[in-house]
């Protein structure tokens, strides 16, 4: 059998695709905020599962509705009805504040769907001639890994030799309302973004931003579809980061935390007169929606329906980020974010995001660098205000140390 650490990283390193550069530690069991590795070792995870874990690893409740449908029926295909569906999209319908689900398994499969569904409905509804539909997106966007999504990502690294890439996407910075503006013709058929964007480090656009794109898509006649796949489900305070400032999309992407990191569960949520375009046979997924899916589903929503984790998130928030604050100048060059969710930019002349993962790693907290200088917490709701207090004072002492 193997057991240390090591030969579990040789046998990953010899038999798995290279596609990630996980740091080095194994997790065998978790609980909570608490993960433990095959050694025993105890860590604070600070990433949860890119905000999969919203509700910590194995939230009772959620554990409980698993065990439960595992017990009945797991899959039937969406060629039967079964007794999980309805409920779950009437439920998360209901939770959102529209009144159609369209369930599928990650969020690169919601984003694609949200492409499909704006493209039919610009061809069916707003009456762009066939194949001339554009979605305008931001500069710094991510949004998945399918070559459709890569295609209008101006992340190198993530696009460069997975062309040709298919026509109909627009770019414009990030933040800047007016240059969207300028993007949208009478083609546009969607407006994609997220309210806050999470792998290009937690980036917080203006306040007057999310306002002002949604009344240019009104006026334009053009769907505002909001990825709420990693900022939405109570992570930033809010059942979702946009209610921060007023606004509601025509579309939500929902996605991460929506399977309670038990399972994959992802869904495109709109109202009848948006997600109706689609008719049967035109979009599917084998899994999606499937009675295991739908129950963990059913028992996030109630989770979120009970307003507790968002009301968690928005006070443990405040801590975190004022002890993260005062880090600033302290090897810390900024600090962005909202509710738990924070995006910490390292001077450079300390240390890469990595270097600074890899110390805090041996301090027995778990996050991840992106882009090079930045180091992104986003700890469970559950955490408590001592495990904040506890990670920015690891974060403290590997800065001082360096
Ligand atoms: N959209 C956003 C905003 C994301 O952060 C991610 C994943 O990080 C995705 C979409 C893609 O989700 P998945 O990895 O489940 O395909």
């Amino acid at each position: 059998a193997r057991t240390t650490s090591r030969e579990q990283i040789a046998l990953t390193e010899q038999h798995s695709a290279h596609n990630y550069h996980p740091l080095p530690v194994v997790v065998a069991s978790a609980e909570g905020v608490t993960v433990t590795d095959v050694e025993g070792r105890e860590y604070l995870d600070f990433l949860a599962g890119y905000s999969a874990l919203n509700f910590g690893h194995r939230h009772p409740e959620l554990i409980r509705a698993a065990q439960r449908q595992l017990g009945r029926v797991t899959l039937t295909s969406r060629a039967f009805h079964h007794d999980q569906l309805g409920p779950f999209c009437a439920e998360l319908a209901e939770l959102v504040g529209k009144d159609t689900v369209l369930p599928m398994n990650t969020g690169a499969e919601a984003v694609e769907t949200g492409i499909k569904v704006a493209r039919k409905w610009g061809y069916d509804v707003k009456g762009v001639p066939a194949d001339q539909a554009t979605i305008v997106v931001a500069h710094g966007n991510f949004h998945g890994r399918t070559t459709t999504i890569v295609g209008f990502s101006d992340d190198a690294e993530a696009r460069d030799g997975f062309g040709p890439f298919g026509p109909g996407f627009r770019s414009a910075p990030y933040g800047d309302a007016a240059a969207l503006a300028a993007a949208v013709d009478d083609t546009t058929v969607a407006v994609l973004i997220e309210p806050i964007q999470g792998e290009a480090g937690v980036v917080v656009p203006p306040p007057d931003y999310l306002p002002e794109v949604r009344r240019i898509c009104t006026e334009r006649g053009t769907l505002l579809i909001l990825d709420e796949i990693q900022s939405g489900l109570g992570r930033t305070g809010r059942t979702f980061a946009a209610e921060h400032s007023g606004v509601v999309p025509d579309m939500y992407l929902l996605g991460k935390a929506l399977g309670g990191g038990v399972v994959p569960v992802s869904a495109v949520v709109a109202d009848h007169d948006v997600l109706g375009v689609i008719g049967p046979g035109q979009h599917g997924s084998t899994f999606g929606g499937n009675p295991l899916a739908a129950a963990v589903g059913r028992a996030v929503v109630a989770l979120l329906a009970s307003g507790r984790p968002q009301r968690k998130a928005a006070a443990m928030g405040e801590i975190l980020h004022s002890e993260l604050r005062g880090l600033i100048g302290q090897g810390v060059t900024a600090v962005r974010g909202a509710g738990l969710w924070a995006g910490i930019d390292i001077d450079p002349a300390i240390g890469t995001g990595r270097e600074i993962s890899e110390a805090l790693l041996a301090e027995g907290i778990l996050v991840k660098d992106t882009h090079g200088s930045t180091i992104r917490l986003a700890p469970p709701l559950v955490v408590t205000e001592a495990e904040i207090r506890r990670a920015v004072a690891a974060l403290a002492t590997v800065l001082k140390e360096r």
